[in-house]
C-alpha cells in the first residue's frame, strides 16, 4: 500500500474544484425531486423503470439503452485518444475517494499518517472515519436505486434492518473501506480493465502527463549534472501509484498530475520550466504542436456524432407509452352468428410519461379497412394510468360480418391502436394476425 506525499500546485487546485463538484453532484442528485414528484435520476429495479431528467424509460426500450451504452463507449474512446486518461485522474471514484481517505488520514495523524509508529488510537480513528465516509457514499450509491427519503425514514425508525437495501449498503460500505483504504492503487495497476486497453486507444499525439526526457536526460547522477532533471525523486514520492513517470507512459499512471505540480515547484527553484507536464510524446520528440485532428480522433468523432444524432432522433420521436399484445393461444378465435369472428387478446399497457394520462383502445381489420369492436370492460375502452403505471388485462375482439370469401382467406390481419385521448396524434399501433376458424 502506497501513501504518497501531499503536493500543492495548479493541477492540485483544479482537481480539488473538479472533485468537489463531482462528489457534490453524486451526493445531491439522488435527493432531487422534480415538480411532477418524479426523481431526477433513479433506476427503480423492482418497478423496472429508469427515471432520468424528467423522462421515464423501461426495459422494452432497448434501442435507447443500446444508444446510451454506445455513447459511453465511444466517448471513452474519443476522449482517451485526445486527452489521455483524464477520467482516471479527474473523475474516477477510485482516485477521488483515495484522495479523500488520505486527507482524513493526514488530518488525524498529520505526518504520522502511513507510518508504522502512528498511535493506535489515531489509526483506529482514521479507520472509523473511513467507515463513516464509506457508509455515506454507499448510502448515496443505493439512493440511485431506492428513494433516499424512504431509506432515511426507515433508518430513523430503526426499521431499515429488514430491508434488502440495508444489506447492499453494508456490503458496499465494507467493499469501499477495504478497496479505498487498503487496496488503493493496486486496483488501478492490476485490476482496472480500462487501464489495460487505454494504451490501445492512445498514440504519440495524445495529450498526457509526460516527462520531457529531451530536457531532463541525462539526469543528475551524484554530482554530475548534464540534463535538467536533478534526480530529486519528488515526482516519485508524490505519485499515488508509486511509479516513476521518467520511465515513460505506464499502465500505473492515472494521470493525476501530482508529479506535474511536484516538478513545477522543484524546477521553479532552478528558474526553469517543469520537466513533467501535459504534453504529447510527439511534442517532446519533435517540438511540434499537438496534433488534435488525426485519423483516429476523426473516426471516433464521426462515430460518436452518428450515435448522438441517432440517440437524439430516437429520444425526440419517442412515444411515452408501451403496449404488448398477444392472441390468447389457449382460446383461438371462434365463429359466432352472422359470420362474425370473436378473438381473445392479452394486453399489457404501460404509461411511461412522467404524468397521468388517459388512453383509448381501438382495433381495425387492416385487410378490409373495417373497424373491429373491442370489449375491454372499460367504458368507451378508455382508462387512466398514472406515471409508470402498468395494466395487464384481456380484451375480446369482435369483427363485423365477414363474407364467405373473407372467411376463406385463412387469417385476418388486424391492428390494435392505443391513443392518448388528450393528444390523439400520440399513438401506438400493434399488428395482430387472427387465424380464422374453418366452417
Ligand atoms: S506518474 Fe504522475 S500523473 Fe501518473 S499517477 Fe504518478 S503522479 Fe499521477
Ligand atoms: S521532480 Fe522533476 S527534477 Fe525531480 S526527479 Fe522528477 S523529473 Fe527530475
Amino acid at each position: 500500500m502506497i501513501i504518497s506525499r501531499p503536493q500543492s500546485g495548479k493541477v492540485r487546485t483544479r482537481r480539488n474544484i473538479v472533485m468537489s463538484f463531482l462528489v457534490g453532484l453524486f451526493l445531491v442528485a439522488p435527493w432531487v425531486v422534480l415538480p411532477d414528484t418524479s426523481p431526477l435520476i433513479r433506476l427503480d429495479i423492482p418497478k423496472r423503470m429508469f427515471h432520468l431528467f424528467g423522462g421515464l424509460f423501461i426495459p422494452q426500450e432497448g434501442l435507447i439503452l443500446w444508444f446510451f451504452l454506445l455513447t459511453m463507449g465511444l466517448s471513452l474512446f474519443f476522449f482517451t485518444s485526445v486527452i489521455g486518461r483524464v477520467w482516471c485522474g479527474w473523475g474516477c471514484p477510485q482516485t477521488i475517494y483515495t484522495d479523500l481517505f488520505d486527507r482524513i488520514g493526514r488530518f488525524v495523524l498529520d505526518s504520522k499518517y502511513g507510518k508504522k509508529d502512528a498511535s493506535i488510537l489515531g489509526k483506529y480513528t482514521v479507520y472509523f472515519l473511513w467507515i463513516v465516509v464509506s457508509f455515506i457514499a454507499s448510502f448515496h450509491w443505493i439512493a440511485y436505486f431506492v428513494s433516499p427519503y424512504e431509506m432515511l425514514a426507515d433508518y430513523m425508525r430503526f426499521s431499515a434492518f429488514s430491508e434488502t437495501y440495508f444489506y447492499f449498503t453494508l456490503f458496499f460500505t465494507a467493499a469501499m473501506f477495504i478497496d479505498i483504504g487498503f487496496i488503493r492503487e493496486q486496483f488501478c495497476r492490476y485490476a482496472c480493465p480500462y487501464a489495460r486497453f487505454q494504451t490501445l486507444l492512445m498514440d504519440e499525439h495524445s495529450w498526457n502527463v509526460t516527462y520531457d526526457f529531451k530536457r531532463g536526460e541525462p539526469r543528475r547522477d551524484g554530482k554530475t549534472k548534464i540534463g535538467d532533471c536533478i534526480s530529486c525523486n519528488m515526482c516519485v514520492a508524490v505519485c499515488p501509484t508509486g511509479i516513476d513517470i521518467r520511465d515513460g507512459l505506464q499502465v500505473g499512471c492515472v494521470a493525476c498530475g501530482k508529479c506535474v505540480d511536484a516538478c513545477t515547484s522543484i524546477m521553479a527553484k532552478e528558474n526553469k520550466k517543469t520537466l513533467i507536464g501535459y504534453f504529447s510524446l510527439n511534442q517532446i520528440e519533435t517540438g511540434a504542436k499537438i496534433k488534435w485532428v488525426r485519423p483516429r480522433t476523426v473516426i471516433y468523432a464521426i462515430l460518436l456524432s452518428v450515435v448522438l444524432i441517432g440517440a437524439s432522433i430516437q429520444l425526440l420521436t419517442r412515444i411515452p407509452m408501451s403496449m404488448i399484445a398477444a392472441s390468447n393461444k389457449s382460446m383461438p378465435p371462434i365463429l359466432i352468428p352472422d359470420n362474425k369472428i370473436r378473438a381473445f387478446v392479452a394486453l399489457r399497457i404501460q404509461n411511461i410519461a412522467p404524468v397521468e394520462k388517459e388512453f383509448q383502445l381501438s382495433a381495425f381489420d387492416t385487410r378490409h379497412g373495417k373497424e373491429i369492436l373491442i370489449r375491454s370492460g372499460e367504458e368507451g375502452n378508455q382508462f387512466k394510468l398514472g406515471s409508470g403505471e402498468m395494466k395487464s388485462f384481456s380484451i375480446v375482439l369482435e369483427t363485423q360480418s365477414l363474407t364467405e370469401q373473407e372467411l376463406n382467406e385463412g387469417y385476418l390481419p388486424g391492428s390494435i391502436v392505443l391513443r392518448n385521448t388528450q393528444d390523439p396524434e400520440e399513438k401506438l399501433e400493434k399488428t395482430l394476425s387472427l387465424s380464422l376458424p374453418r366452417k
